[in-house]
Formats: structure tokens, sequence, C-alpha cells
């Protein structure tokens, strides 16, 4: 069976799948300290005979397999998880071959592997939500770097008479100190859900979502953009979205039809274990 644990902020969903890559099971683990929350993993797993696993994480994370902190969550504000190795600790639990990425990153895959972005060889998956944060796939494979990109952090330009602040404490600017959940429910003083749809906010949510939009298409040329996280429950952004992509690329590049390049994840809140799982069977065998 094949091992995947989508690694929240909030919660550790995890799931063992048959060789057809079928859920046979799954559980939802509330992010604890490592040590309860782990402990909680090896529980769950430990009833299965796993051939291999793939982890996708909240972050940042070191992705880099030279490097002495590689499978560890790094500076994330979460201070329990600071310079946490998740990855050694399942590797001592384990022996087994693990693919280790970001929950992003694991998304972007699952949705090219099963959901959106099928047939597809590359796709931007990006998730509003808490955070903003993106995946990308290039060439079939996940991009990675030195690091991982960190799409939710790329500088907007921002609309004239905006006096927001934004919530990100790194940066004034940054598409998710500008949109995210926090963001939204800060400007609005609502819950992201209570805001109703013909709210004036989403032009300006739409606004600086199709910069972010147009930056990782004029630099990936992704075949598909797809979007998801709890603010993209608010349906009504996609058409606003793509209307505003539209008046700010200016006909400067050539893209697909805007319905069908700027959509949402077809896998809904599946994208990431879906992309462990096929990670797991990548990875099986190494
Ligand atoms: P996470 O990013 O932690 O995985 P979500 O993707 O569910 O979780 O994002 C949570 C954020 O999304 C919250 O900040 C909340 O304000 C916002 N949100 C959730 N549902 C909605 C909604 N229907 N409309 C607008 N904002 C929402
Ligand atoms: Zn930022």
């Amino acid at each position: 069976m094949y091992g995947a644990i989508e690694a929240g902020g909030t919660k550790f969903v995890c799931a063992v799948s048959n060789e057809a890559l079928e859920v046979v099971e799954r559980v939802s683990i509330p992010t604890e300290t490592p040590e309860v929350t782990m402990q909680a993993v090896y529980n769950f797993f430990d009833q299965y005979e796993l051939v291999s696993m793939g982890v996708g994480s909240f972050g940042p994370i070191d992705v880099n397999e030279a490097s002495a902190t590689y499978g560890y969550i790094t500076s994330t504000p979460k201070l329990k998880w600071q310079h946490v190795n998740v990855l050694g600790m399942l590797k001592e639990h384990y022996d087994i071959p693990i693919s280790w990425t970001t929950d992003v990153n694991a998304a972007a895959y699952g949705e090219l592997t099963f959901g959106a972005a099928k047939g597809k060889q590359s796709c931007v998956y990006l998730t509003i939500g808490t955070g903003v944060g993106g995946g990308a796939v290039v060439n079939g494979q996940l991009l990675q770097g030195f690091g991982h990109p960190e799409m939710g952090h790329i500088h907007i330009k921002r609309l004239e008479n905006d006096a927001f602040e934004g919530v990100c404490p790194f940066h004034n600017d940054c598409v998710e100190g500008l949109v995210a959940g926090p963001a939204l429910e800060k400007r609005t003083g609502k819950k992201g859900i209570e805001v109703k749809a013909n709210d004036e906010v989403w032009q300006i949510q739409a606004h600086y979502i199709a910069q972010a939009l147009m930056n990782y298409t004029l630099i990936l040329s992704p075949e598909i953009i797809i979007l998801g996280g709890g603010v993209m429950h608010q349906k009504q952004l996609f058409p606003l979205i793509r209307q505003e992509f539209q008046k700010i690329v200016a006909e400067y590049v050539a893209y697909p039809d805007l319905d069908l390049y700027i959509v949402p994840t077809k896998l809904g809140d599946d994208s990431g274990i879906m992309g462990c799982l096929q990670l797991a069977k990548e990875v099986a065998g190494k």
C-alpha cells in the first residue's frame, strides 16, 4: 500500500491507498506539538504495510537533498514546528522510500495527474486561504531550485488609494498580505464566509490576484492555472479575475481561453493527498 500525508498547519491528513491509488482509509489529525501529532501519524500508518510514502508539507521546508537540514520544516511562524525534522522522524519510523515536497506542490501534482490539469505537462496551483501558496509543474516535473517557490510573496503593485497595510509580517505589498483570508477579513471586518458576493472588495481581490497570475504566466507559461483555498469558495471571483487578467496583460501574450486557463480545482480537498499518493508511487523502489 502507499501512504500519503498532507501536513498542514491545522491538521495532518493521512491516507493509505491500494496499487491503483484508490484511497482505502484516511484520517485527519490535529496539528499539535510535533511529538503528539507524529505519534498519532505513526499509530495510523502502523496498521498497514507500506511500500512507500509521499509527504506534502506546510512550510517553508527544506527540499534540497544536498542540505544538512533536508526534510526539515524551517522558519515557519508555527513556533513548535520550527526546525523540526519531519522527514527524519518518518524515516526513523519507516524504512521505506519517502517523497518530500510542499503541500502546494503536492496539490499541483495531484491536479496534474488526476484533476483539472490531467493530460498536461505543466500547471500552476495556487491556494488562497489562511495564506497564499503556489506550486508548479514544468515539463512534468515539480518546480524546485535551491528551495521551493514562494509564490504567495511576490510583489504586487497597489491600487491607487488603497491604504490597507496588508497582513504579511515580512512584506508590505505581497499577494498573501493583500488577499489571503486574514487580509480579506481585516479589510472587510467580516468573516470571509460572510462577505457578500456583490461586495466591492472582490474587485480589489480580483485585481491583485490577476496581477499575481500575470506574473506566473509571464515567467512559467503554464498550460493552466488552478485556484483553490477557502477564499476561492467565492465563485464570483473567477470571472472577475479573468476580466482583470485580460485587462492587465493587455494582449501582449497569447494565452488559452481564460475560462479554460484560470479554473477551480477539480479534486477539491483531495488535490494534495492524491498528489502525495502519486509521488509515493513514483518513489517506490528507489
Ligand atoms: P488553510 O489555508 O488553512 O488550509 P482554507 O483554505 O480553508 O484553509 O482557508 C481558510 C481561510 O479562507 C480563512 O482565512 C477564511 O477567512 C477564508 N475562507 C474560508 N471560506 C471562505 C469563504 N466561503 N469565503 C471567503 N473566505 C473564506
Ligand atoms: Zn509576504
